[in-house]
């Protein structure tokens, strides 16, 4: 089978995505993590007038330099009087500059005086914050489908909203394959097993993406149950994510079970780690059956699934960062595959280095664990040390805003 490119692979997975999730109004305070139905606009100016950016006095430019009684104070929060000619306002940060007024003066600079003030010249607008300055009425303050984080909702606040119009979240079903698996405090290994750590890393990249995990928990292999597994999961959730069992070996069953309880495809991506993976549908669901190799599911997850999932969750997505940087390591023998190798980042600006940061067996969670991000290396791609590379920062691939 031909090994199929990671972006050709999306383009099918994304083109079939026809629907969002219901809609629900949530409070401001319970905005933040979830994503915007609809585009929201501000029918306000902020600031809603001009007002001091500092501490200091309120003047009429051409009055200056002189020394100017001072005819009011208008602390924060307080609404002034037109300035009287020939005077100046005593004005502090955030507080309206009355009319009539064009400049702040610093009060570092004027100088008290028995009959008032002593302000040097000023430039007409300083320390003025204007109104409108940050946001204009009929301004788009979110686009629709953008995942809300503290700094949006702190904007949404600004111009006085108290609640959005959010997207239901997904709720995704995680379940792991494998007779080896044991569960982290269910008792120590016996010979055979090892601990299964694929259904904690993957529910939890889906609750970063303020996502419904329904833990299905680990099946055996067998195939009876794990397609009953299969379709329980569907019934219940937007999506089901498998892990394990689909690649050509006689105790990989997800795939045939699939196939006998709905319908599949199945990709050999060429992308290094996570070369098998399985989308299909049962029951009317959509499933992603991950490589059972630690990092491959996670990195498919990361490159795959999370796009998927967001798509469907009714999210936009941009493309993520990728920095240049020196390689600190070589590669010698081209590969077929696009290859997402585990570094550690280095010094600073334009010396910053990649360094590799460990084995990059698709078994190898520790390396992974360690990386602040992954070097991207295209197919028939040779490196040497001191090339530059494309890294995508660790934050990027869990982020529920760049894919
Ligand atoms: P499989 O795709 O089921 O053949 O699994 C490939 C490799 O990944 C095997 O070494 C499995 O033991 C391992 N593996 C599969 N699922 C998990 C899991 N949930 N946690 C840890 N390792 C796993
Ligand atoms: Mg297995």
């Amino acid at each position: 089978m031909a090994l199929t490119p990671l972006s050709d692979a999306l383009a099918t997975l994304l083109a079939q995505i026809d629907s969002t999730p219901q809609i629900e109004w949530v409070s401001l305070e319970a905005a933040s993590g979830r994503y915007a139905a609809e585009a929201i606009h501000s029918t306000l100016s902020v600031p809603p007038a001009d007002n001091s950016a500092m501490d200091g006095y309120a003047v009429r430019t051409g009055d200056l330099p002189a020394v100017l009684r001072v005819s009011q104070r208008i602390p924060a929060g307080s609404a002034p009087t037109a300035l009287e000619p020939a005077t100046a306002a005593r004005i502090f940060t955030g507080a309206e500059i009355p009319d009539g007024a064009d400049a702040v003066v610093l009060q570092e600079d004027a100088e008290q005086l028995d009959e008032g003030v002593r302000l040097p010249e000023a430039r007409e607008g300083q320390h003025i914050r204007r109104r409108g300055g940050d946001i204009q009425p009929g301004q788009q303050l979110v686009a629709a489908g953008r995942y809300l984080r503290p700094q949006d909702v702190g904007l949404l606040a600004s111009v006085g909203l108290d609640a959005v119009q959010v997207f239901q979240p997904l709720t995704v079903a995680v379940l792991t394959t494998g007779d080896e698996l044991r569960e982290p405090g269910s008792g120590d290994l016996v010979s055979g097993e090892i601990y299964n750590s694929n259904r904690f890393s993957l529910a939890a990249q889906i609750r970063a993406l303020g996502m419904n995990v329904l833990d299905m928990g680990n099946l055996p292999d067998q195939p009876e149950r794990i397609g009953d597994a299969l379709e329980r999961a569907a019934a219940e959730a937007d999506c089901v994510i498998t892990a394990g069992g689909v690649s050509v070996g006689e105790e990989d069953h997800v795939r045939g079970q699939i196939e006998s309880r709905g319908t599949l495809n199945l990709w050999k991506l060429a992308i290094k780690p996570g070369k098998p993976l399985a989308f299909g549908e049962v029951c009317g669901t959509p499933v992603f059956g991950l490589p059972g190799n630690p990092v491959s599911s996670w990195m498919t997850f990361a490159l795959v699934a999370k796009l998927w999932l967001i798509k469907r969750q009714g999210g936009v997505v941009f493309a993520p960062p990728r920095f240049a940087v020196r390689s600190g390591f070589a590669v010698a023998r081209p590969g077929t595959r696009e290859e997402f190798i585990r570094v550690s980042l280095e010094g600073s600006g334009t010396a910053m280095r990649a360094t590799l940061t460990g084995s990059q067996s698709s078994g190898v969670l520790s390396s992974l664990s360690e990386a602040d991000g992954v070097a991207v290396i295209g197919p028939g791609q040779t490196v040497a040390e001191g090339d530059w590379l494309d890294v995508i920062p660790m934050s990027a691939l869990l982020s529920p805003e760049v894919a």
